[in-house]
């Protein structure tokens, strides 16, 4: 199967927290591994690590000092990157394509205005929709096609485990408090 990395860039100190906080929780929720991102806050890196133990998986933030650098490894190793703008192409019009490729994927998602060059270093730049929105939905439509829906069925294998109800909020808990 194939593995997904995040790539989020622009993160603004504080003024982002929560939105990027959001980004890290789709990604570990809808089938990525890991969250790379310039100025990861502490508190960022607490809430996901206190996520993983509750809930289970490894899902990491990493924080790193150059996303050129990241983008540039990425590709060494043989990864494709898929920068998501709303200038791409038609994510409808392209995931096959990237899916059948089968290659461990990048996918970056900005804050503010993303530099020229991202557009450039990417291999896809796929929008969801031609509208702009958010970079959680984004990710969250990206993955979902991606993976066909199936990453909503997986067992994350927590402390806590919901049991789903259509009335009732019941959850199992193994020697969590
Ligand atoms: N105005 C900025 C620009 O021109 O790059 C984008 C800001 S937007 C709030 C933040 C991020 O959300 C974008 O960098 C992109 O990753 C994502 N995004 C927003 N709308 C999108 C769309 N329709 N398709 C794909 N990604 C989108």
């Amino acid at each position: 199967m194939m593995r997904v990395s995040v790539l989020r860039i622009g993160h603004r100190f504080v003024r982002d927290y929560r939105v990027t906080t959001h980004v890290a929780l789709v990604a570990r929720a809808f089938g990525a591994e890991r969250m790379l991102v310039v100025n990861a806050e502490d508190d960022i890196k607490k809430t996901i690590k206190e996520v993983n133990e509750r809930w289970g998986s490894y899902f990491e933030v990493r924080e790193i000092s150059n996303w050129r650098n990241a983008i540039r490894a990425w590709k060494d190793s043989g990864g494709k990157v898929v920068h998501l703008t709303m200038y791409g192409i038609n994510v409808d019009d392209i995931i096959g394509e990237i899916r059948n490729d089968g290659k461990d994927l990048m996918i970056v998602v900005g804050a503010e205005k993303v530099p020229r060059e991202v557009y450039d270093m990417s291999d896809y730049n796929v929008s969801i929709g031609n509208q702009p929105h958010s970079e959680i939905a984004a990710l969250a439509v990206f993955l979902d096609r991606l993976f066909e829906g199936k990453q909503l069925k997986h067992e994350f294998n927590g402390k806590v485990k919901i049991v789903p109800s259509g009335k009732d909020k019941v959850v199992k808990t193994d020697g969590a408090s």
